[in-house]
């Protein structure tokens, strides 16, 4: 019953202060009023009518029967938190009943968001877990933004906040492209979080007229290319998406970002035994690479069961990372953080799924 009456209320989370003044304005509320609300839900985390201490009971009532905020309208189905504390992991249940995972990570210099930009996905990497149930739809500028909300709203009582945002969850941010970027506009907003472009990482697996887009946009944001592979044969079988954009011609456009904004282009690459961890493989890599204001970013793979797919012993990953380095490529090797939690994409998701079908 109170699922079905929420359903007839309007949403106001994630809309402009303009926006929400205006809609409540159609109610009889005042400008402040609506700027009061505004604070609330974005400066403080408060996801309800009735704690926003400044409101009348009058108000709260008449907000309370017409409005919903979205976090408040959220289940958990799902929590993991990393044996070493640093990584939590949640699975949201969305009104609609489609969830979505997102995880929390604590850096020595904050905390960090990596949420999911669409319910599944269709890109096919052979290797992620996220496209195991096939996508779904893409998420609102409101359901992205829940999903630093919520966290933020967790750290609140220990007097910490989100720093930085990474859209490298479930799914291809470049297929969501507006509600992705209305999503980071939002955050980097004083009137919200006040996040700095720069704390901010869009990865993508090379979907070009978007990183087009990007480059238009001119904003500050990182971005991280999945590139997996520097062989046409063997990414067109990682990723089935080097058949519709060739890795070169991706690494041409992340080029032009990268001299566009000034941001150095993050290059990841999972390497999975026996398939791209060759000295060949680390060669035609720095080959690709060579010149270009960029990094790597190295990810001995996490197994996903149903793949077969295995990571490289130390010294495999180690010898690849000798390879690039001699070629002045900079390069790491991801830390690695929840991997006891599932924390690759889409695993969370995808063994609840599997499991309550
Ligand atoms: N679609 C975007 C963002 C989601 S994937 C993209 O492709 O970049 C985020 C990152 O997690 C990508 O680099 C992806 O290749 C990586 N990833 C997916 N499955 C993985 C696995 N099993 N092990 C390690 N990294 C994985």
């Amino acid at each position: 019953m109170k699922d079905r009456e929420n359903m007839e209320k309007k949403d106001v989370f994630g809309l402009s202060l303009e926006a929400l003044q205006d809609l409540l304005g159609t109610y009889g509320f005042k400008k402040f009023r609506a700027k009061q609300v505004f604070e609330w839900i974005y400066k403080k985390s408060v996801f309800e009518f009735s704690k926003m201490k400044n409101i009348s009971k009058d108000d709260i009532n008449l907000l309370e029967e017409n409005f919903t905020i979205l976090p408040a309208n959220i289940k958990i189905l799902r929590e993991q938190i990393s044996s070493d504390k640093l990584t939590r992991k949640v699975l949201i249940e969305l009104p609609d009943g489609n969830s979505i995972e997102t995880v929390l990570m604590s850096h020595d210099y904050g905390f960090s968001v990596c949420i999911s930009s669409q319910v599944g996905c269709n890109m096919g990497c052979a290797f992620c877990a996220s496209g195991l149930t096939g996508f779904v739809r893409n998420l609102s500028q409101a359901e992205i933004l829940l999903q630093v909300y919520y966290f933020n709203q967790h750290l609140l009582p220990s007097g910490g906040f989100v720093s930085r945002v990474v859209v490298m969850g479930s799914g291809e941010p470049l297929l969501n492209f507006d509600a992705v970027l209305g999503a980071l506009e939002f955050l980097h907003m004083e009137t919200t979080l006040n996040m700095s472009y720069r704390n901010m990482t869009i990865s993508t697996c090379g979907i070009i007229p978007g990183i087009e887009k990007l480059v238009i946009k001119k904003l500050p944001i990182n971005l991280a290319i999945s590139l997996h592979s520097a062989r046409d044969d063997m990414r067109s079988e990682l990723m089935p998406i080097n058949k519709t954009y060739p890795f070169l011609e991706v690494i041409k456009a992340a080029d032009a970002y990268a001299k566009a904004t000034g941001r150095q282009v993050t290059y990841e690459y999972i390497l999975i035994a026996n398939k791209n961890d060759t000295l060949l493989d680390a060669e035609l890599l720095s080959n690709a690479l060579r010149f270009k204001n960029s990094s790597v970013n190295l990810i001995p793979a996490n197994p996903v069961e149903e793949k077969g797919f295995k990571r490289p012993s130390p010294h495999t990953v180690e010898r690849f990372l000798q390879v690039l380095k001699k070629n002045n490529i900079n390069a790491t090797v991801r830390r690695e953080m929840g991997k006891d939690i599932d924390a690759a994409c889409g695993q969370l998701r995808s063994k609840f799924i599997g499991k309550n079908s």
